[in-house]
């Protein structure tokens, strides 16, 4: 479960999140939509702790995300995690971005094996093992020796996924994992997303990708102006109460 409360946040001067909740159960799709601007990323990225919330809270199965309870002079108290603390709670969430971020001079199974060999301390005959399995599951497990620069934008983000599994998420973010894509490669990857939907996994996915939003999302939300202006089921889609939310909608079908 996440569970986002009164999240705001500011950069300088630049009031982006105005008090957001969000509530994911677990095993479930949920979908952002939005339009440029409106704060989509930075909640992700609050979420994953690659910022800090101006105010409010997050929890991620129950933990306070960035902080910890903490009894001074007999008064609970939070206090900010260090470091490796925070990289500790971030182990187990998954993000995948519009880019691919692999790193270029390691091929798509070292890419796969780098967190849980440097981070997990996982035996490499072990996490090459698991690897494997993560590209299998990707569909390219026959590929496992390329480069980056030698597969497509889709095997690339694919690869992407594969490497983010690979410490085992009970979360998945995604930001607009096929915005980069050619149009014939949004499909392969999107297949993949629909696969691990189907497995159980916990997905919250920013994305422009209506026709996924209807048919996977168990959850549709729609940010504007660093609020959530209208969520519920992928009915929604069809049937949007507000005017802003049907804009939007007639600007991207
Ligand atoms: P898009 O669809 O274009 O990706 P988004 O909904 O993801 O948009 P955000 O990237 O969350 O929007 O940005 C929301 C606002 O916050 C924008 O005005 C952006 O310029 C601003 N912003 C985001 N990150 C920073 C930052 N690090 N410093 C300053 N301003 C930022
Ligand atoms: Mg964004």
């Amino acid at each position: 479960t996440v569970k986002a409360t009164n999240v705001h946040k500011m950069f300088g001067d630049l009031h982006v999140l105005k008090g957001v909740d969000l509530i994911v159960e677990p095993g479930t799709v949920n979908v952002i939509l939005g339009p440029s601007g409106s704060g989509k990323s930075t909640l992700l990225r609050l979420i994953n702790q690659l910022e800090t919330l101006t105010a409010g809270s997050i929890e991620v199965n129950g933990e306070l995300m960035g902080y910890k309870h903490v009894k001074h002079n007999g008064e609970d108290m939070l206090q900010t995690l260090n470091e490796k603390e925070v990289a500790k709670q971030r182990e187990h969430i998954g993000m995948v971005f519009q880019r691919f971020n692999l790193f270029p001079h390691k091929t798509a199974i070292e890419n796969v094996m780098e967190a849980p060999v440097h981070v997990a301390k996982v035996p490499k005959s072990v996490a090459k093992e698991q690897a494997m399995a993560q590209l299998q599951r990707v569909g390219l497990a026959d590929r496992a020796d390329y480069y980056p620069m030698q597969l497509s934008g889709g095997q690339q983000q694919r690869v992407a996924i594969a490497r983010a599994l690979a410490m085992n998420p009970e979360l998945m973010l995604f930001d607009e994992p096929t915005s980069a894509l050619d149009p014939e490669l949004v499909g392969e990857v999107l297949k993949v997303m629909r696969q691990l939907a189907d497995d159980g996994m916990t997905m919250i996915v920013v994305t422009h990708e209506i026709g996924f939003a209807k048919e996977v999302a168990d959850q549709v939300v729609f940010m504007d102006g660093g609020v959530v202006v209208e969520q519920g089921g992928p009915e929604i889609i069809d049937n949007p109460t507000s005017p802003r939310f049907s804009e939007f909608l007639s600007h991207v079908l």
